[in-house]
C-alpha cells in the first residue's frame, strides 16, 4: 500500500491518502485533532468526483468530529476516513480490509466505525486488520438506531424551543434520507403522532419507510419544497445552500446529516428566515455515544441516558444563543471550543 502525507495548511494533525492498486482501493485519512484523546469518527464510502472532493469532505468531516465529541463530553478527538469508490460493490472485502491496514498505520491515533456506506458488517471486515475500531455488532452494535433516538430527542427539544411544548403529535416532519438513521427516526417520529413526508434517491428504502409510518414519499429534489413544521436531514451534508433555504417552508431543522450547513453563512441565512436550526454535531451525536460502549465499557443502559441528555444540551445551545447574541450554530461551537481549551 503507497501512503502519502499531505500537508493541509490548516488547524488539522494529519492528512493521509492511501491506495492499492492491486485491489482498487483509495482512502483517505484526516485527523483533526487528538488535544482530547484518540480522533474518532466513521469510514464513509463514496464516489466522489475526484480525490480533492474526497479530502475536502474528510476534513470538514474530521473538524465536525472534533466539536462532537467535545460537546458529549467524551474523551476524544477528532477524525474521518473515506474510502472512495461505489459503496453498492459486491467486493467488499478486499477493499475494507486494505482500509483496516490503513487505519492500523496510525497505531490507534484515529478509531474507525461506520458511516455512510460502511455497515457493522463492513466495520467487521475491517476488524480483522485493525484493533482501532468501534461499532462491531458483537459490541456495541449499529449505532444508527441510538443516532436516531438523539435525533429524536434534538427535534422534542427545538421543538420545545421554539413552539413551547416538545410534543410532536401532529407535527409534520419532512424527512430527507431513509438510511440507517433516517428509517428509524421515521419510526419514531410516527410512533408519537407526527406525520413525515420522506425522500431517498434510493427508492427501496423510501418504500420501506412508507410502509412502516405511511409516510407521502417525494421526489428527491422536492423534499426542500414540502410544507412541514421540521426539517431533518439524514441524507448527505451541505444541502442548507443558498439554493434550498430559500425554499423551505418549515420552522425547525434539525436532522442526522454531518456538515449540513454547506458553509457557516448559512446557519445565518436559516437565522435570517426565522428557522431554528439544531447543529448537526449536537443533534447526532448519539452515535459516537453509544459507541463509548466499547471505546470506554460504558454500559447500554448509562449510554442511552447520555443521549437522552441531548434534550438537554440543545436547550442549552439555544439559551446561549440566546444571552450571547448569537445564531445557534455559533453558540454550539463555543461550547465546544470553551471544552476544548480547557483540555489544552
Ligand atoms: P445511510 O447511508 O444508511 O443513509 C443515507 C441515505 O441517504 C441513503 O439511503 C441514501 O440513498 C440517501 N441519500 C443520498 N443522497 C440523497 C439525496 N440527495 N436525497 C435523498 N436521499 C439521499 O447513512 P446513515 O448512517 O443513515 O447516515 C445518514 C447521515 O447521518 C449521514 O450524513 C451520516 O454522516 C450522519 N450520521 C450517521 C450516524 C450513524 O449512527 N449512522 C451518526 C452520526 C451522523
Amino acid at each position: 500500500m503507497r501512503i502519502v502525507e499531505r500537508e493541509t495548511g490548516g488547524d488539522y494533525e494529519r492528512l493521509l491518502l492511501a491506495h492499492e492498486p492491486g485491489v482498487g482501493y483509495r482512502g483517505v485519512i484526516a485527523v483533526h485533532s487528538t488535544a482530547l484523546g484518540p480522533a474518532v469518527g466513521g469510514t464513509r464510502f463514496w464516489n466522489y468526483a475526484t480525490e480533492d472532493e474526497a479530502v475536502t469532505d474528510a476534513l470538514r468531516l474530521a473538524r465536525g468530529m472534533t466539536y462532537k465529541n467535545a460537546l458529549a463530553g467524551i474523551p476524544f478527538g477528532g477524525g474521518k476516513s473515506i474510502i472512495v469508490g461505489d459503496n453498492r460493490t459486491r467486493e467488499r472485502e478486499p477493499i475494507y480490509r486494505a482500509h483496516g491496514r490503513f487505519v492500523e498505520t496510525l497505531g490507534g491515533s484515529y478509531i474507525t466505525a461506520e458511516d455512510v456506506g460502511t455497515g457493522p458488517s463492513d466495520v467487521a471486515l475491517m476488524s480483522l486488520e485493525t484493533r482501532h475500531i468501534a461499532g462491531l455488532l458483537e459490541r456495541s452494535g449499529d449505532p444508527s438506531p441510538v443516532t436516531a433516538r438523539g435525533v429524536f430527542r434534538a427535534i422534542q427539544a427545538s421543538a420545545k424551543w421554539r413552539w413551547g411544548s416538545d410534543e410532536l403529535c401532529g407535527r409534520r416532519v419532512a424527512l430527507q434520507g431513509c438510511g440507517s438513521v433516517g428509517r428509524h427516526l421515521a419510526r419514531e417520529l410516527s410512533e408519537v403522532g407526527a406525520s413525515l413526508v420522506v425522500s431517498d434517491t434510493d427508492e427501496g428504502k423510501v418504500g420501506l419507510v412508507v410502509k412502516e409510518t405511511g409516510a407521502e414519499a417525494v421526489a428527491p429534489v422536492e423534499i426542500f419544497d414540502a410544507e412541514a413544521d421540521i426539517f431533518a436531514p439524514c441524507a448527505l451534508g451541505g444541502i442548507l445552500n443558498d439554493e434550498t433555504i430559500p425554499r423551505l417552508k418549515v420552522e425547525v431543522v434539525a436532522g442526522a446529516a454531518n456538515n449540513q450547513l454547506l458553509e457557516p453563512r448559512h446557519g445565518d441565512a436559516l437565522a435570517a428566515r426565522g428557522i431554528l436550526y439544531a447543529p448537526d454535531y449536537a443533534a447526532n451525536a448519539g452515535g459516537i455515544i453509544n459507541g463509548c460502549r466499547e471505546l470506554l465499557g460504558w454500559d447500554a443502559a448509562h449510554a442511552l441516558a447520555k443521549v437522552e441528555e441531548l434534550y438537554d444540551t440543545l436547550l442549552r445551545i439555544y439559551s446561549l444563543a440566546r444571552s450571547e447574541g448569537v445564531h445557534p450554530y455559533v453558540a454550539a461551537d463555543h461550547l465546544a471550543e470553551q471544552r476544548l481549551r480547557e483540555a489544552r
